[in-house]
This record gives structure tokens, C-alpha cells and sequence, in this order.
């Protein structure tokens, strides 16, 4: 089967606004199934029968994770837990995990929606993919599995970690597109180099989806040019189901959010007012297509912005610009708003420097400050003088751009701390918070 679905992908906005209102309304009726969605609508005085159009879903209260943790484990399944066939939840660490109730039903869609984008960036049947992702319940594991074997690919459900075995299994089976965090990427890329091998003449590798946390421009050319591959970005979320949300085409100029699944709005976290295309605010979905767990107005705490204009690729789906971060992962130091993604783009231009950084923020006296620790790559030289020089530079640069002057520290490649799991960049030891 061809998951080019060109009817759908290349849809008029007029007859995809059809198509969502439609979509729309059945999932409202659907939600008002579950208790909390009973309990919201009965509290806003809405009925489903009150949507009439897409803009009345501005109407609709916004659901936030706190909403979902409150009503964890099954205060949203919108169907008898009998129908429900699996359960995924976030990566979070504190408190409630956010969870997501799937039907069968759900569970082939979002396949589809996988399979969908695996194809968008040129992946076929003949592909061998090695998915480097944690299975259970994080959803990078089975959600790309499943979207994979849709697809027709030869799936190597290789897991996380134990670096040497996956690079064997890259060489062995001739893996030809992997799945991978981007932060693990570098590292895999690293390892190989350290072992003689050169992936990009060693290996069939020619495309890597990359997501799961942000990452610059500039670590996707990283990576594109150790592993000698296209990067793709990809974005997912569990409460969305996972991977296949948005996914970047060929162009790699912006990640497709697919309209057919979800509503997309992005509004001023303060004001919660849409704001227009192209200014950056958090992104809030509604899913259309889901049975088990409808969400409705979703903030999801993640900021971007839609990129104006039309797509050369001829889709007609919206595009998300790169992830600036998470509306929690903004550092405030001395009144400066900042993300470390501003950082690593940065520090990712320098050739000198490896792949991996740490953020300190600690008080020193009556002051915060802000200390980088980042690796030299592997390759440079320990010569003082000249190590002084590139510490200035870049302290230059990032003074430039975060209006502060942090404190660099360029240390051994190896010396920090490495995960397997998504990168921990930033470690907040202020007193003041
Ligand atoms: P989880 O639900 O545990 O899979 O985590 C989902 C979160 O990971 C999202 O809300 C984002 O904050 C982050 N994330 C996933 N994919 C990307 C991506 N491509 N770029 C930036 N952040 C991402
Ligand atoms: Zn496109």
C-alpha cells in the first residue's frame, strides 16, 4: 500500500475545514462520554450539539496536563475500558503520569499516521529501521514500531541503549533509517567514530527521524553530517498518542502537523488568545480521530509557531516551525528570558566543541549566574592558549545572543554525564526559587 495519500495531504483548506468540522462534532459527542468531559461541559453550559462551526470551538474550556492528572487513571476514557486495548503515559517524572487510553481503532490510526510520515521523507518497504527508542510506555518505541511495519519496512526493534550492540546491528543488518533521540544520535555517531567505523561509508544509513525534545538547526546539521544522512524532524507527544504529529517533509523547512487528526491553535500563554501566524506562543491540539481518549483544546506547553505560506511539497497541512521548548523549560536568569536551545545553537557551530553541555544555574553570593560545561570534541587540542581563545569567542557569541555573560567551561570530551533517555540539559541549584 502507498502512504502518499495524496487526496488527503493535498487537500483544499476549504474542503479540510469540511472534513475537521465534521470530524469535530463527532468527537465532542464522543468526549461527552467520558466523566470529565460530562462533568466540563455540564459545568460551561455546553452542549455538543452547540458546535456549529470551527470557530465555536473557542467556546470549548482548554484541557491541561493537571486536568489529565486529576482524572489519572481513566476519568477520560470516552469508551468501557473493555474496548480499550492499550494504555501509554508521558515521560514525566513528578507526581501523576499523564496517561492515554487507545482502542484498536485508535491504535491503526495512528499507525497509519506513522506510516504516513515515514513515506513523506522517502522511507519505503525496502527500508531496514532500527528504532532506538525505549518500548513500553513511552510511545517512541511502540508508535514508530507499529507506523514502521505498516509501512512495509524490514523493523529492527532494537531499544534503547547498549551503544556497541546497536551500532552492530546497523553494520550486520544493514539498517538503512533509524529512529533517534537527537542528543543520542551525536553520541551513536561518536562511538562509531571511536571504533574505526565511518557511518558514512560503513554503513547504509540515509535517514534518521529525530525528536521526543528540541534541538537547533544546528544539531540536526550535526548529525546529518557525522552520520551522513537526512535528519528529519519529528514531533510527538503521548496525550497525542506519540509520534506522527507533525513530522518535518523533505524540504525540512518546517514540520506538517497532520489537520486530518488534530485541530491546531497557538495562542499567548498569558492572555490565551490566538495569536497570528508566524508569532511564537504554545501550541493547543484538539485530537478528531480518536475514540478511546478524545482531548479537547489541549495545552500542551509546548512553543512554536506556524510557519506562513504554502509548502513547495504541495501538502496543504499546516507547518510547525522548529520547537523553541517547553513554556517550563524557560530559564529566568537576572529578568533575562531565555531557552537552552538558544544555547546549543551556539555551541553547535563551533567544530571544536562536542555534542554534549550541561546548564548550572547557582547562586553565587547575592547573584544567580549562569555556568556552561561543555565537552571539546575529541579531537582538539589541550593547548591552554589556545583553548583561552575559543572560551572568549564563544562567550562572546552567547553573550550576543542571551544579553548575559555566562560562565564557559570547556572540559574533556566524556567528563558529563550522559543518558539514555531524553538529554537533561539544564540543573537549577538557585536558593532563590
Ligand atoms: P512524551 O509525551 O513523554 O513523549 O513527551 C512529549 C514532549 O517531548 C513534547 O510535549 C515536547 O515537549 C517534546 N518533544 C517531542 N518531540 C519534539 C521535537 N521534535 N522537538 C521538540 N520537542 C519535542
Ligand atoms: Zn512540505
Amino acid at each position: 500500500m502507498e502512504y502518499w495519500q495524496k487526496e488527503l495531504e493535498t487537500i483544499s483548506r476549504e474542503n479540510l475545514e469540511k472534513f475537521q468540522l465534521e470530524k469535530l462534532q463527532q468527537t465532542i459527542r464522543q468526549a461527552a462520554n467520558s466523566p470529565f468531559y460530562k462533568q466540563r461541559f455540564k459545568e460551561s453550559g455546553i452542549t455538543p450539539s452547540d458546535i456549529r462551526s470551527l470557530e465555536d470551538l473557542k467556546n470549548i474550556p482548554f484541557t491541561t496536563k493537571e486536568d489529565l492528572r486529576n482524572s489519572y487513571p481513566y476519568g477520560m476514557a470516552a469508551i468501557p475500558l473493555r474496548k480499550c486495548v492499550r494504555i501509554h503515559s508521558s515521560s514525566g517524572t513528578t507526581g501523576n503520569p499523564t496517561v492515554v487510553l487507545h482502542s484498536a481503532k485508535d491504535l491503526d490510526q495512528w499507525a497509519n499516521q506513522v506510516a504516513r510520515c515515514m513515506y513523506m521523507v522517502g522511507l519505503r518497504d525496502t527500508d531496514i529501521f532500527q528504532n532506538t527508542s525505549g518500548y513500553g510506555m513511552f510511545t517512541g518505541g511502540l508508535g514508530f514500531q507499529y507506523g514502521a511495519e505498516r509501512l512495509g519496512a524490514l523493523t529492527v526493534p532494537a531499544a534503547a541503549g547498549n551503544t556497541k550492540r546497536q551500532i552492530k546491528f546497523i553494520k550486520d543488518f544493514g539498517t538503512t533509517c533509524l529512529h533517534i533521540i537527537p542528543s543520542y544520535a551525536t553520541r551513536l555517531a561518536e562511538v562509531m567514530y571511536e571504533m574505526g567505523i565511518d557511518p558514512r561509508k560503513d554503513t547504509k544509513l540515509h535517514t534518521v527521524c529525530i525528536g521526543a525534545e528540541p534541538h537547533s538547526e544546528e544539531q540536526r546539521r550535526r548529525i546529518e553530517e557525522l552520520l551522513g544522512v537526512k535528519a528529519y524532524n519529528c514531533f510527538g507527544m503521548s496525550e497525542m498518542n506519540g509520534p506522527g504529529v507533525a513530522f518535518e517533509c523533505p524540504e525540512q523547512n518546517g514540520l506538517h502537523i497532520w489537520e486530518d487528526y488534530t485541530i491546531v491553535e497557538i495562542i499567548d500563554p498569558v492572555t490565551l488568545q490566538p495569536v497570528p501566524d508566524g508569532q511564537v506562543g504554545e501550541l493547543v491540539l484538539t485530537t478528531i480521530n480518536r475514540e478511546a481518549m478524545p482531548l479537547l483544546r489541549y495545552r500542551t506547553r509546548d512553543l512554536t509557531c506556524i510557519l506562513p505560506g504554502d509548502c513547495p511539497c504541495g501538502r496543504t497541512h499546516k507547518r510547525l516551525a522548529r520547537f523553541k521548548g517547553r513554556s517550563d523549560d524557560m530559564i529566568i536568569l537576572k529578568g533575562v528570558n531565555l531557552f537552552p536551545i538558544q544555547i546549543e545553537k551556539i555551541l553547535m557551530n563551533f567544530k571544536e566543541l562536542g555534542s554534549n553541555y550541561l546548564i548550572t544555574l547557582e547562586t553565587v553570593g547575592n547573584s544567580d549566574e549562569m555556568f556552561i560545561d561543555v565537552e571539546l570534541s575529541e579531537l582538539f587540542t589541550d593547548d591552554y592558549s589556545v583553548l583561552q581563545r575559543l572560551t572568549k569567542e564563544i562567550t562572546r557569541q552567547l553573550k550576543d545572543e542571551l544579553l548575559l555573560t555566562p560562565r564557559l567551561k570547556l572540559v574533556a570530551k566524556g567528563s558529563l554525564p550522559t543518558q539514555d533517555g531524553k538529554a537533561v540539559r539544564v540543573k537549577d541549584l538557585r536558593k532563590t526559587i
